[in-house]
């Protein structure tokens, strides 16, 4: 039923709103009241609001007659708390220029309006009774003091519902935070908890549009994490924005780690950039609220509004509770990021480094194996390998040995030298760096191998070169006296006897002249080789320079060596050097002199220079035979 404004009978109109809302309480009575003054003073629109915040500056809508009125949840009243307006027992009656106060009710097509505000025993408004009529109506005079208790229970039943919806709105938040915890140890994709949480906190926050953006690698800008609901063309513009003083709300709070709070996008001096830009997507104000972890900025959260409007006290509560959670959430993320990075490094390391690492269980078993070990044992197969044991492949050591000495000490690395074993049983030397770690309290041991087959094969040859002669392979000079100067001191100690030869090639030089000097070498190649099977393996023979040469004989008295020097001459007679051209092998002869040792030797060189005599002696003999000194 509807009635023309100017015949209604405030009478009947009591008994007839009494009739229709007697028996209902909360959210019914509130929707009954909306849709008996719709019907009854014919008008427009009806709407019944919460005021969001103390003093009202926006409201919630709690019922709409009809009810597709307004699409967004919230409405900001004309930017000026309501207390302000209202006049004792007048409503905030406006008759013209709605757009401009309300502008989010732009397509309401209305010419008049009467704004009730519902208020509370301390006379601060608590919600809102909204009448929009199409044409320029006006209500009889009677209707305010008419419509005083009927507001009054308006605003307890809202006081009621309002109770109500706090708790259902905890309840609510309590549910989406676990859903975003469960998320996060989930490891779902940070946009993904991050849209989850904005979402479901515009869900429960009438009229926010929220994002949150974080700093760069560098920290120098911030770049978009989520904001589920904003226009993609605004986020394309602000993604990567600077972090500075003065850059709009979000770069401004990461900057000076302080909440920013612009109530109006288009009067802001730090806006000046974006305004056009907001202006057309109706974003008219913007909060952001630093996500802090100590001094360090994880990221900015930032509340955007249709409308220019000043956070309240439950607006602050929010705001801190979800920047608290995004908070938990990006630290979970950045922990995840660098344990996956640190992971990946390892895994590069693992598949990529020269030296084959692994790492073992307490008792040796494989529990990581890198590629490079598998190349170094020439295997392919990592299972197979896995199922083996660290002690099959280290060919010089027991099982246990290996594990005892791969344990380290008290957790200092510790640097080895041992021979490897390759899949197919042939051998490698390896330098194993290994220490005990500790992961999950658990203890383990890491241990890296180099292949060092070439560098030991370089080491011997070295000192190969440094020892021995280059051109017939025995002792040279500097060794044989070394030596020869070990063995004086411990025949002395035991006491036990000791000779030396020393030998030299007769007329060498006229082999070398009729036969080349490589033919000349030949014979020096061909008396050491052939003179070492005479040899003891105690006795050495070294080339003291040229054709001349030593022989020591530990344990050996004089006459002794003179029967070896003996033997020995007799070997070298037999001896023959094939020539290429001559067609017939070479034979040469030698001169011996025979020393034993006395008290008197000082030294090696004494006792040698006593041989070097009998030598001479010798060859003064006519060569070719031995003498002894
Ligand atoms: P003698 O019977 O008196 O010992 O006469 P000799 O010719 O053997 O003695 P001499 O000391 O006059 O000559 C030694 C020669 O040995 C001179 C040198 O050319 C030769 N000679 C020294 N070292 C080498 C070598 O490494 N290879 C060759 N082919 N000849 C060498
Ligand atoms: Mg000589
Ligand atoms: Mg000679």
């Amino acid at each position: 039923m509807s009635c023309a404004i100017d015949c209604l009978e405030p009478g009947r109109l009591q008994a007839d709103l009494w009739q229709a809302t007697y028996s209902l309480v909360g959210a019914d009575y509130v929707r009954a009241v909306a849709v008996w003054l719709a019907e009854h003073l014919a008008t427009q629109q009806v709407l019944i609001t919460r005021a969001i915040d103390s003093p009202a500056t926006r409201a919630r809508i709690v019922s709409s007659v009809p009810e597709d009125a307004c699409a967004n949840n919230s409405i900001v009243l004309a930017g000026r708390p309501c207390e302000v307006v209202y006049q004792k027992h007048r409503p905030m009656a406006q008759a013209s220029d709605l757009p401009s106060a309300f502008p989010l009710l732009r397509d309401l097509c209305c010419d008049s309006f009467y704004g009730y505000p519902l208020l509370n025993a301390q006379g601060q408004c608590t919600g809102h009774v909204a009448l929009f009529f199409r044409d320029s109506t006006a209500l009889p005079a009677w209707f305010d003091a008419w419509f005083a208790p009927v507001a009054a229970r308006l605003d307890a039943e809202l006081c009621r519902l309002e109770e109500q919806s706090r708790l259902d709105a905890a309840e609510h938040q309590l549910a989406l935070y676990n859903r975003v915890l469960r998320l996060t140890t989930q490891h779902a994709p940070l946009k993904q908890v991050l849209d989850t949480l904005l979402a479901g906190i515009e869900s429960i926050w009438p009229g926010a549009l929220c994002s949150i953006m974080a700093p760069d690698g560098n920290g120098s800008r911030l770049r978009l994490l989520s904001a589920p609901s904003l226009p993609s063309e605004y986020l394309s513009a602000i993604d990567d924005v600077a972090i500075g003083p003065d850059i709009g709300a979000c770069g401004a709070a990461a900057f000076s780690r302080q909440r920013v709070i612009i109530t109006d996008t288009l009067t802001h001096p730090s806006w000046v950039a974006l305004r056009e830009l907001t202006a057309r997507f109706g974003l008219s104000s913007c909060w952001s609220q630093p996500i802090l972890n100590g001094e360090q900025v994880l990221g900015v959260f930032a509340i955007y509004h249709h409308a220019p409007c000043v956070p309240g006290a439950d607006d602050f509560a929010m705001i801190d509770r979800v920047s608290d959670l995004a908070c938990q959430v990006l630290l979970h993320h950045e922990a995840m990021e660098a344990l996956r990075l640190k992971s990946e490094h390892y895994q590069l390391l693992l598949r990529h480094g020269a030296d084959g690492t692994v790492v073992l269980d307490r008792a040796g078993r494989f529990l990581e194996i890198s590629e490079g070990f598998l190349k170094q044992i020439g295997a392919t197969d990592v299972d197979a390998v896995m199922r083996t044991h660290i002690g099959d492949w280290v060919a010089n050591l027991e099982q246990s040995d290996i594990v005892k000495i791969l344990h380290g000490h008290r957790g200092q690395p510790l640097i080895f030298q041992t021979a490897m074993r390759h899949v197919d049983g042939s051998l490698w030397d390896a330098e194993i760096t290994s220490t005990e770690v500790e992961i999950d309290g658990q203890a383990l041991i890491w241990a890296s191998a180099r292949d060092i087959t070439e560098r030991k094969q370089l080491e011997a040859a070295l000192l190969r070169e440094a020892r021995l002669d280059s051109l017939t392979g025995i002792a040279n000079r500097g060794n044989f006296l070394q030596a020869l100067a070990k063995e004086l001191t411990r025949a002395r100690r035991y006491p036990a006897p000791l000779a030396v030869l020393m030998l030299d090639l007769d007329h060498f030089k006229g082999i070398n002249d009729r036969y080349g000097h490589s033919t000349g070498d030949d014979v020096l190649r061909t008396l050491c080789r052939e003179s070492a099977p005479l040899l003891r393996k105690e006795d050495l023979m070294g080339r003291l320079g040229g054709e001349e040469f030593a022989v020591m004989l530990p344990q050996t008295t004089l006459a002794e060596a003179g029967e070896v020097a003996q033997r020995l001459l007799l070997r070298i007679l037999d001896m023959a050097v094939p020539v290429a051209d001559h067609h017939h092998a070479i034979h040469f002869s030698c001169s011996i002199g025979v020393a034993a040792l006395t008290p008197n030797d000082k030294d090696g060189e004494a006792l040698l220079m006593r041989a070097d005599k009998a030598l001479y002696q010798a060859k003064a003999a006519g060569r070719g035979c031995v003498r002894a000194g």
